[in-house]
C-alpha cells in the first residue's frame, strides 16, 4: 500500500511472490473508508475444469478463511489469468448447500433421505465388501467411475494395486471419438496445438471461448492474433469465437471431413504439399487403394494415386455437402498451405463427438499438417505426450491380469475408451453385476444420454449393490447412491495436474490451502479433513485408508503399494507420496529447490507449479539411447525391432524413436483399420453422418436410400412424435458453466441459467412464426422435452442448438439439494420405463448463512434435454454420437416449461440398433483389441486375447 502512485506505476497484474506472505489490500466491502486487510497467499489448481490453471488463494490472516482467489503468475500454463469459472471457486467453497459430512441413505434408494455417518463405518463398509469380492474372485465387479479425474496416475495405481480392471470414465461421451482419429495417425490421442507461435490457426468448434484447455489455449490463440496469425473456425454455431475470427465456416453438422478433405485435395492438386515431410515421415509405403498397392513404386506414383483418390472432393462438392462456399475453402486451403509448418489447430468435440464417423473428421485435419509438414513443428501440431507430464511415484503395481467385459466389451475392439454409457444396458442384458460401486465427481444420471436407464440401474440394488458417490456437491447421481461421500473442491485436497496447453512441459499441485496455512504456523494434521471444513476429506487419503482397510493384515498384496518408502510398514501419508515424487521424478526441480534452502516439497507448496521443459519439438527425432539399440535388428523397411516390437526406425541414416505406431511414422495408412474388419477406412474419408440431409428425408418417411456404407440405422420415432425434422446439436458449453461442478456458484448461474432452443428465423417462420420466449416440443427417438425458443440468425438453417450445461433438477424441496442451480421437479414413472418429470418449482430466494441467496433473482435452471437422447454408440470409436435429428412443434397447450417424457424400452431399441452396426473382436491371433493402441489402465498382455 506504501508504494501507491499516481501515475499507476505501482500497478502489477498479480502480487510478486515476495509478498505473498503477507499481501495487504483495502476491503473492498467497506469502501468508501480505507480498511487494509493482510492476506496470506497460497497457490492450489482451479477444479472446474480438466485446463489446471494456477490458482492464488487469499487467505484473510484476521478470520483465517478464504477471501478470494485469483491467478498464480508463476503458473507456466495460465500465468496468472483465469477464466470466470477460477475465481468462482470462492462460491464452491462458501455454498451454503454443500456436502459437508458423509452421509448415509435411510429410505429407498433415491428417496431422499439421508443420515449423517462416521468416515469409519464408510471404511469399514467398502473394506468388507470389496475385500469378499476380491476373495471370491469377483473383481471384475468392483468399478471405479470418474467424471472429471483431476489427478494423474494415483487412480491407476490404486486400481493396480487392487489388482482390478475396474477404471470406467466418462470419455466416451466426451472425446474418444477425436481420440481415434488422431491415435490412428501418431500414437498421441490428443493434439498440443502451438498456436502462440502460428501463422495460421483452424478451429473446429470454439476453443477459444470454452473449448479444452480452454484458459491456456485462448490466451495463446491470441497471442497468436496479436502476432499476426489469421484465425478460422469450422462451426454451425456462431460461438464467441467464431465471432471473434477471421472466418466463420458454419458447416452443416457431420460435413466437416468433406471440407478438409477437399482443402487437402486443393493443396495435393496445387502440389504445394511439403513432399519432403511426406515422403520421411509417412507410411507412403504401405498404402493400398483402390486397387493400388504403393510397394515398390515411386513416391510419384503414390501422390498420383492419392490424387485419383480423392479426386471427388472438390470444393463444389464440400460446398454441396456443407454449405460453405466453394472459393471460402479454397482461400482458406491456400492460407493453410501458406503457413506451411506453422499452421496450428484443434479439434475435441464438435464434430468428432456429434456424428456418425465423427472421428474422420480428426484424421482428415491431420492429413493436413502432415501434408503442410506441421507435424512436431514451431507454431504447428504436437503431441500430447510431448507437452504433458506424468512424473512416476515411488513404487508401481504390476498391470492387472484381468479384462473386465463391461468395461471393454468384444463389439467396439477399436473404442478408445470405456463403453461407460451402455453400463445400464449391458446390465439388462445380464452381461454381470457390481458389489462395489463409486461414482467420482460424476453424474451420469444428468451427464449422460439415456438418464432414465441409468436411473433404473442405479435405484436395482441387485444389479449396483453398494453405491458410494465421492463428490463435493449434491446431484441427480447422488441421490440414487447408498453412501455420499463429500470430497474437497481445487482449495482442499492434494493432486498432482499436467496438460498439453503448449509447447512446454509442467507439473501443477493442488494444494489444501488451509492446512498448508496452519501447517506453516506449527499446526500438526494426520488428514486433511482436519483443517477442511466440516469433514469434508480428500480423496488421496480416502483411497489409501480404504486400500488399508480391504487389506487391514497386509496379507492380500495389497497394502505394501500404500505404505511409507520411508518408514517401512506404516501408513504412507499425501507429504511422503508427493514428497518421494518431488524428490525423485521431477527433473530440476530438487536444484531449483535447492537454490531456495527448500526441499522440493516446500518449493511446490510455495509456487504451486514447475516448468520442467521449454520449446518442445520434434520429439519423433528423439536419437534411440544405446540401451534401446542394444539387441535390436533393422527390418528392410528401416523399422528398428526388439523381439519382434517396433522401437524406432532410421532415418536418414540415424536411429530414432518416431512415433509410437506399428510404423513408427505417421500412419496415412492405417492396416489395423483393415485388419479390424473395416477395409474402407484403411485412409483418411468422409462418410455421411447419421444426422445428413439424406437421412433426415428418410426420416420424414419420403424416400428411401441407401446411406453409405455403413447402414445406418433409421429413426424410429415415437407414435405421438409430430413437427418436422431438424437437427439438434445438444454439446456445446457456455463459457462459465461446466457440468455439475459449477453447479451452486452463485456468480457463475447469475450469469447463465437459460438454455433455450436455439433456432434460425427462417425456421422460425417454417414452425409458425415462432418467436423468441415460445415454448417448443422438441420430440427424440424416445421422449420429448419442452422448452423455450431463442430465434437467432447465428446458426445453419435445418439446425437447433442447445446447451448441456443447463438443466439440473432436484427431487427434494430444501433439503441435501443444490438451490441455486436446479429446479424442483415431480418425477414419475408412469409404467414400466415410462418416465415424467413435471417442474413444480424454479430457483428462488432463500434464508441461508449467505445473505445474497435472499437476493437471488432469477427463476429458470433450464432444461435436462439429455434425459432424453437415445444412446448411439459410434461401431468404431465407441463414442456416443450426441447429435440427432429430432421433431420440432410449439408445444401444445398441456404442456409446460420443463417438461419431459421418456420410455427407457425404446431407447433399449435404440441401443440394439446401433450395436448392430458394430464389427466385433476377436481380430487376428484371437485378440480383444489392437495391442499397439492405447488402453486405460491397460492389463498385462495376456488378458488381451480371448479365451477359448
Ligand atoms: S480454464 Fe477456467 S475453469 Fe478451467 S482451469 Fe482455467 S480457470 Fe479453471
Amino acid at each position: 500500500m506504501d508504494d501507491f502512485k499516481r501515475d499507476g506505476s505501482h500497478l502489477a497484474s498479480c502480487p510478486p511472490v515476495e509478498k505473498w506472505d503477507d499481501w495487504v489490500e483495502y476491503d473492498p466491502q467497506a469502501w468508501p473508508k480505507r480498511v487494509t486487510r493482510h492476506y496470506q497467499l497460497i497457490p492450489t489448481i482451479c477444479f472446474n475444469c480438466e485446463s489446471a490453471c494456477g490458482l492464488l488463494a487469499y487467505i484473510d490472516k484476521e478470520t483465517g478463511k478464504v477471501a478470494k482467489f485469483e491467478g498464480n503468475p508463476k503458473h507456466p500454463a495460465s500465468r496468472g489469468r483465469l477464466c470466470a469459472k477460477g475465481p468462482a471457486t470462492i462460491n464452491q467453497i462458501h455454498d451454503p448447500d454443500r456436502i459437508l459430512y458423509p452421509m448415509k441413505r435411510t429410505g429407498p434408494r433415491g428417496g431422499g433421505q439421508w443420515t449423517r455417518v462416521s468416515w469409519d463405518e464408510v471404511l469399514e463398509t467398502f473394506g468388507a465388501r470389496i475385500r469378499k469380492a476380491f476373495q471370491e474372485g469377483r473383481g471384475e465387479e468392483v468399478m471405479y467411475h470418474v467424471g472429471r479425474p483431476g489427478h494423474d496416475f494415483i487412480m491407476d495405481r490404486t486400481l493396480q494395486a487392487w489388482g482390478i480392471d475396474g477404471h470406467n470414465s466418462h470419455t466416451n461421451v466426451c472425446s474418444s471419438s477425436a481420440r481415434l482419429g488422431y491415435m490412428l495417425w501418431h500414437y498421441a490421442d490428443r493434439p498440443s496445438p502451438d498456436h502462440a507461435n502460428a501463422r495460421f490457426i483452424l478451429l473446429l468448434s470454439a476453443h477459444l471461448e470454452s473449448g479444452h484447455y480452454f484458459n491456456p489455449h485462448a490466451q495463446r490463440i491470441i497471442d497468436g492474433k496479436m502476432a499476426g496469425a489469421k484465425l478460422a473456425v469450422m462451426d454451425p454455431r456462431l460461438s464467441n469465437t467464431a465471432s471473434m475470427a477471421d472466418y466463420w465456416m458454419p458447416t452443416y453438422p457431420g460435413t466437416e471431413a468433406a471440407v478438409l478433405l477437399a482443402m487437402a485435395m486443393v493443396i495435393l492438386k496445387e502440389n504445394r504439399f511439403n513432399a519432403e515431410f511426406v515422403k520421411r515421415w509417412t507410411n507412403w509405403e504401405d498404402l493400398e487403394m483402390d486397387g493400388f498397392k504403393a510397394k515398390g513404386q515411386s513416391f510419384e506414383a503414390v501422390i498420383a494415386a492419392l490424387k485419383r483418390h480423392y479426386a471427388g472432393f472438390t470444393p463444389e462438392f464440400a460446398e454441396r455437402e456443407s454449405g460453405i462456399k466453394s472459393d471460402v475453402i479454397v482461400k482458406i486451403a491456400r492460407e493453410i498451405a501458406d503457413a506451411g509448418t506453422r499452421f496450428a489447430s484443434h479439434l475435441w468435440r464438435g464434430s468428432a463427438s456429434g456424428n456418425l464417423g465423427g472421428w474422420q473428421s480428426a484424421r482428415a485435419l491431420t492429413l493436413l499438417h502432415v501434408l503442410t509438414g506441421s507435424v512436431g513443428t514451431k507454431g504447428g501440431h504436437n503431441l500430447n505426450a510431448w507437452n504433458k507430464f506424468v512424473p512416476r511415484p515411488f513404487a508401481v503395481p504390476p498391470p492387472q491380469k484381468r479384462w473386465n467385459e463391461l468395461l471393454y466389451p468384444l463389439e467396439w475392439p477399436l473404442c478408445n475408451h470405456e463403453m461407460s454409457f451402455l453400463l445400464p444396458h449391458f446390465l439388462k442384458e445380464n452381461r454381470g453385476r457390481i458389489a462395489a460401486y463409486f461414482t467420482r465427481v460424476f453424474n451420469p444420471v444428468w451427464t449422460y444420454p439415456d438418464g432414465f436407464s441409468w436411473i433404473e440401474m442405479l435405484r436395482d440394488e441387485e444389479k449396483v449393490g453398494l453405491h458410494a458417490a465421492l463428490t463435493p456437491t449434491w446431484s441427480e447421481t447422488a441421490l440414487f447412491a447408498d453412501y455420499v461421500l463429500p470430497m474437497g473442491f481445487s482449495s482442499e485436497r492434494h493432486d498432482l495436474m499436467s496438460q498439453e496447453t503448449h509447447s512446454g512441459r509442467w507439473i501443477g499441485f493442488r494444494q489444501p490451502v488451509l492446512r498448508v496455512l496452519q501447517e506453516r504456523h506449527g499446526e500438526r494434521f494426520d488428514f486433511t479433513y482436519q483443517a477442511n471444513p466440516g469433514e469434508v476429506w480428500e480423496e488421496d487419503e480416502f483411497w489409501i485408508n480404504l486400500s488399508w482397510a480391504i487389506d487391514p493384515d497386509g496379507s492380500m498384496g495389497i497394502r505394501q503399494w500404500f505404505e511409507s518408502p520411508y518408514r517401512a510398514g506404516k501408513k504412507i501419508t499425501v507429504d511422503e507420496y508427493y514428497g518421494w515424487i518431488f524428490e525423485n521424478s521431477v527433473p530440476g526441480l530438487p536444484d531449483a529447490a535447492k537454490k531456495e534452502g527448500l526441499t522440493p516439497l516446500q518449493y511446490m507448496r510455495k509456487y504451486g507449479a514447475f516448468e520442467v521443459a521449454t520449446d518442445v519439438y520434434k520429439l519423433n527425432e528423439t536419437p534411440l539411447s544405446t540401451a534401446d539399440l542394444a539387441g535390436s535388428k533393422i527390418e528392410p523397411n528401416g523399422l528398428l525391432t526388439k523381439e519382434g516390437k517396433a522401437v524406432g526406425l532410421m532415418v536418414d541414416g540415424r536411429a530414432v524413436v518416431g512415433y509410437n505406431t506399428p510404423s513408427r511414422k505417421l500412419e496415412i495408412f492405417s492396416k489395423t483399420m483393415a485388419d479390424w474388419k473395416w477395409p474402407e477406412f484403411t485412409l483418411p474419408e468422409y462418410y455421411r453422418s447419421h444426422i445428413h440431409r439424406s437421412a433426415q428425408t428418410v426420416s420424414m418417411g419420403k424416400a428411401e436410400e441407401d446411406f453409405d456404407r455403413l447402414h445406418m440405422p433409421v429413426v424410429h420415432w415415437p407414435k405421438d412424435a409430430h413437427g418436422d425434422v431438424y437437427t439438434l446439436l445438444p454439446i456445446f458449453r457456455l463459457p462459465n458453466l461446466i457440468h455439475t461442478r459449477s453447479g451452486n456458484a452463485k456468480s457463475l448461474y447469475e450469469i447463465s441459467h437459460k438454455n433455450p432452443l436455439w433456432v434460425n428465423p427462417d425456421d422460425a417462420g417454417k414452425l409458425g412464426n415462432v418467436r423468441t420466449g415460445d415454448l417448443l416440443k422438441v420430440h427424440t427417438e424416445i421422449g420429448f422435452f419442452v422448452l423455450h425458443a431463442w430465434v437467432t440468425e447465428g446458426l445453419t438453417p435445418g439446425v437447433v442448438a442447445c446447451s448441456h450445461h443447463l438443466g439440473r433438477w432436484r427431487v427434494n424441496k430444501d433439503e441435501q439439494v443444490e438451490r441455486l442451480s436446479s429446479a424442483w421437479v415431480d418425477l414419475k414413472e408412469v409404467g414400466k420405463g415410462q418416465w415424467k418429470m413435471r417442474q413444480i418449482g424454479g430457483v428462488e430466494p432463500y434464508q441461508s448463512p449467505d445473505p445474497d441467496t435472499k437476493r437471488v433473482w432469477w427463476s429458470e435452471a433450464g432444461v435436462h434435454q439429455n434425459l432424453t437422447f437415445p444412446v448411439h454408440p459410434d461401431p468404431v470409436s465407441g463414442m456416443h454420437c450426441w447429435h440427432q435429428m429430432v421433431r420440432v412443434e410449439r408445444a401444445r397447450p398441456d404442456d409446460r416449461y420443463g417438461d419431459i417424457f421418456v420410455d427407457t424400452n425404446l431407447s433399449f431399441a435404440v441401443y440394439q440398433r446401433w450395436k448392430a452396426l458394430a464389427r466385433p473382436a476377436p481380430g487376428p491371433g484371437g485378440l480383444r483389441r489392437p495391442l499397439w493402441i492405447p488402453r486405460v489402465v491397460r492389463p498385462e498382455e495376456t488378458a488381451y486375447y480371448v479365451k477359448g
